[in-house]
C-alpha cells in the first residue's frame, strides 16, 4: 500500500514519515509551494527537505510553479478565514494528485504540528477525499511533537520562525518589531 503524503517542511516530516513506514506504507512525499512566502523562504525550505529526504531515501514530488497571486486571491477579502482557505487548497492538490498517481491514500504533515487547526484538518482532509474518491490517511502525528523537534535540531536542520503565507510572517514579526522601534523625529510625538 502506498501514500502520498503533504509535506509543509522537513521538520514536520519527521515523525510522520517514521509512523507511516513502520505501519508498512510506502511513503511519497508531495511539497506544496503557493502558500510559502516570499519565494526566498519557500527555496529554503525546499532545500532542507531535499536534504533530509536524501538522507532517509525520500521520494519527493515538488510542486512545478509559484502561484503566490492565485493563493493572495483567494485570502483576499476573506483574511479571517484565510488557513480553512488554505488547508483546503493544500489538501485538495494533494488528493488530486494521489488519485492521478492511483495512490491508495493521501495524508498531511499539517497533523504533526501543535499549531494548527488540527480537528478542521481532519475534517478537511476526509471532506476532500470523499470529493476526489481517494481516502483520508488520518493519524494524530502530534504524539510525537518533542521527537521531532529534538531529531530535527539534531540534524541541524532549517527551523522555520512561521507558519508559511506573508499574514502569518507579518503576525510573527510585526509587534514585537513596533514594540522595539523608537520613533524618529519629527513623528516622535505621534502615536503610531
Ligand atoms: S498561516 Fe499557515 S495555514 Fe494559515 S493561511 Fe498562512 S500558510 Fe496557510
Amino acid at each position: 500500500m502506498n501514500i502520498l503524503l503533504h509535506i509543509c517542511c522537513a521538520p514536520c516530516a519527521i515523525y510522520p514519515v517514521k509512523i507511516l513506514r513502520a505501519e508498512g506504507l510506502e511513503v511519497m512525499g508531495f511539497f506544496y509551494r503557493h502558500n510559502i512566502h516570499p519565494f526566498t523562504e519557500c527555496l529554503k525550505r525546499q532545500e532542507a527537505l531535499a536534504s533530509y529526504a536524501q538522507t532517509t531515501s525520500l521520494r519527493v514530488i515538488y510542486q512545478e510553479g509559484y502561484d503566490l497571486e492565485g493563493f493572495i486571491q483567494k485570502i483576499a477579502f476573506r483574511e479571517s478565514a484565510r488557513c480553512s482557505i488554505c488547508y483546503h487548497e493544500r489538501l485538495k492538490a494533494t488528493a488530486l494528485m494521489a488519485k492521478h498517481g492511483k495512490y491508495d491514500y493521501f495524508s498531511t504533515t499539517l497533523l504533526y504540528s501543535k499549531f494548527q487547526k488540527h480537528n478542521e484538518i481532519k475534517a478537511i482532509g476526509e471532506s476532500v477525499g470523499k470529493t476526489v474518491g481517494i481516502q483520508f490517511y488520518y493519524h494524530d502525528f502530534r504524539e510525537g511533537w518533542q521527537e521531532g523537534v529534538e531529531t530535527s535540531k539534531g540534524l541541524g536542520m532549517y527551523r522555520q520562525q512561521y507558519c508559511g503565507c506573508i499574514y502569518s510572517e507579518k503576525e510573527r514579526y510585526f509587534k514585537s518589531r513596533m514594540l522595539t522601534i523608537e520613533p524618529i523625529e519629527p513623528f516622535n510625538n505621534l502615536t503610531i
